[in-house]
């Protein structure tokens, strides 16, 4: 078995994966805030956590998987002001900041579901976890990390050594000279752990706490539940490169600052998916959800399938071409399994599962793994099929032997009478005509097997 090789945020290089525990892993990914459906920009961050996790799971490690759903505190500002994006939904849509959380909770797990995204072991809630923050933000304050400001209790990123260790550079927003956005800040990176309640009005979330009635801050969540959950060091965290600057810069600061302990080993960060050469975002007015790519006529595996093409650190271009070519690819395999099912067993492939997983250990490299695929896929076993499925989760389990009605049957036999008259012609034909109801048909040396040539599912 291949060594696996990750490249580390925290490092910046590439590096032999080293879990803490033997075969065990401890595995946290910064999940949705819940109030909006997912774009597929998002998700195409949760399918590289899912890849992630398979290779894992590939290379025999035993994961721990843990999501957090971000039901309250997350801003509409990054500087920690702003309305709380769950509240400000809920006030539009004249519902409970509740049901818009769960609403979009579930919505956001159908889609996981369509994407074949396997489940993380939990998705802890921020809101059923307040105590366990405030918690941390009190020991973070026993250890002179804290300070309070009119509008809430601030972490001091000063005292705090070895912050920003996740850049390579300083993020561009804390280059410009002293911008302090919330009044009475110390430090321009300095940011929220707990937010007091307005005075001239009433949250729908709130929680009292030792410094009186407010709400958690976003970032304090992470950590807090995935040390609930993990413990105070774990192996690997992961996220879309959009958390590097601040809210996974904020999470190691606050976990280290209250532990004293390294926080998690390895840093793994998913690049953006870009539509008319920019990143897939509200604020671009280019969003788009798997429900509409369904309406279009594409299954969601396709999408996956299209992500599958691109390493997870480089930017996905997406067009409705390339996803056009990945149903097209999917088509071809799902005709070839169900033409597998119905040929005498082949030997397994030990040089395709040889390459596949040499090239996988490679940082995750799906393109490679999907050109090695190509590569024998006219040599690969069924066996081969859903073995290398184990990582690229497109269902190729589900694919059965075909069952063609009866007329198609028949039809099949008059074509194979006039084969054997050689009439040329009229057997075509049929072929024609089988073909038109979505049969297609293979003349092997064993004789013409038929398989669906319908779209997947
Ligand atoms: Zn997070």
């Amino acid at each position: 078995m291949q060594e696996l090789i990750l490249y580390n945020t925290l490092t910046h290089k590439k590096e032999k994966f080293r879990p803490r525990k033997g075969k065990k892993v401890g595995y946290y990914a910064c999940g949705p805030t819940v109030y909006q459906y997912a774009h597929i920009g998002n998700l195409r961050t949760y399918i590289f956590e899912d890849l992630l996790k398979r290779t894992l799971e590939f290379f025999g490690y035993n994961v721990t998987h843990i999501m957090n759903i971000t039901d309250v505190g997350h801003l509409t500002s990054d500087e920690d002001t702003g309305e709380d994006k769950v509240e400000k939904e809920a006030e539009r849509q004249k519902k409970s900041a509740q049901e818009i959380a769960r609403f979009y909770e579930d919505e956001f797990k159908k889609d996981l579901k369509k994407l074949n995204i396997l489940f993380p072991d939990t998705f802890p809630r921020a809101t059923e976890h307040i105590q366990e923050q405030i918690d941390l933000i009190q020991k973070l304050e026993e250890k002179g990390f804290t300070y309070k400001i009119p509008d809430g209790i601030y972490f001091a990123t000063k005292k705090f050594k070895a912050y920003g260790a996740l850049w390579k550079t300083r993020p561009q927003k804390f280059q410009k000279s002293g911008r302090i956005q919330t009044k009475e800040k110390r430090n321009e990176q300095d940011f929220a752990l707990w937010k007091f309640s307005p005075k001239d009005s009433k949250r729908q979330m709130e929680w009292s706490s030792p410094w009186g009635m407010g709400f958690p801050g976003w970032h304090i969540e992470c950590s807090a539940m995935s040390m609930k959950y993990l413990g105070e060091t774990f192996d690997i965290h992961a996220g879309g490169i959009d958390h590097i600057p601040v809210h996974h810069t904020n999470e190691i600061a606050q976990s280290e600052a209250a532990t004293g302990k390294q926080f998690a080993h390895y840093w793994m960060h998913g690049n953006f998916l870009q539509a008319d050469g920019k990143r897939m975002g509200k604020s671009e007015g280019n969003l788009l959800t798997i429900e509409e790519l369904q309406k279009k006529g594409f299954s969601p595996l396709d999408y996956r399938y299209f992500v599958l093409g691109t390493h997870y650190r480089s930017p996905l271009l997406f067009s409705f071409e390339a996803l056009e070519a990945a149903r097209s690819a999917r088509a071809r395999i799902n005709q070839h399994i169900q033409k597998l099912h119905q040929l005498p067993k082949k030997n397994d492939n030990r040089g395709f599962r040889n390459a596949f997983g040499h090239t996988l250990a490679d940082d995750i490299d799906t393109p490679g793994a999907l050109a090695v695929f190509w590569k024998h896929f006219e040599t690969l076993s069924l066996a081969d099929f859903i073995w290398a499925d184990t990582i690229l989760g497109l269902r190729l389990k589900s694919i059965k032997k075909p069952n063609p009605p009866r007329e198609i049957k028949k039809l099949l036999r008059e074509r194979e009478e006039y084969r054997k008259k050689t009439d040329w012609q009229k057997a075509d034909a049929i072929r024609k005509e089988i073909e038109q109801k979505k049969w297609l048909i293979d003349d092997t040396p064993r004789g013409p097997i038929l398989f669906s040539g319908a779209g997947l599912p």
